[in-house]
């Protein structure tokens, strides 16, 4: 079954000039790119992408964060794409909950500044290709 999900590479693997290397697990992964863009993120987009955690205490550090510096935003394609791009990306906290052998695991320190965001479900997954890329059909 063929499903999409958004992917962010966020501001921190922007400047560790880490894009190449997380397209790179991306692609060997199987998973094909239907869009891609480098972004600066307005406020409002930040917020509403991370809507879900408005009340937690880390939210006005997130959006200073995710606001920091350009991402590179994508859209995936492929069977279990959501699953699929979770996997390889890791556990939230790199050293905490991510595997060895994940993006954030191999790759981060910080559980903020972890690399990478992806949909965690096809709702959201619908919801924020809408949200940054509204000409997607
Ligand atoms: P994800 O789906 O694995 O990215 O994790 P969440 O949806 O739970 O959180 C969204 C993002 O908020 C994470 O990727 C981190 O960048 C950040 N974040 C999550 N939990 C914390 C926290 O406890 N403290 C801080 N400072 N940031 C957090
Ligand atoms: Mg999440």
């Amino acid at each position: 079954m063929t499903e999409r999900t958004l992917v962010l590479i966020k501001p921190d693997g922007v400047a560790r000039r880490y894009v190449g290397e997380i397209l790179g697990r991306i692609e060997k992964k199987g998973l094909s790119i239907a869009a891609l863009e480098l972004k600066s993120v307005p406020r409002e987009l930040a917020s509403a992408h991370y809507a879900e955690h408005e009340s937690k205490p880390f939210f006005p550090d997130l959006l200073e964060f995710i606001t920091s510096g350009p991402v590179v935003a994508a859209v995936l394609e492929g069977p279990r794409a959501i699953a699929a791009f979770r996997q390889i990306a890791g556990g939230t906290d790199p050293v905490g909950k991510a595997v060895p052998g994940t993006i954030r695991a191999d790759l981060a320190l910080d559980g903020q500044q972890n690399l990478v965001h992806g949909s965690d479900s096809v709702e959201s997954a619908e919801r924020e290709i809408s949200l940054w890329f509204p000409g997607l059909s």
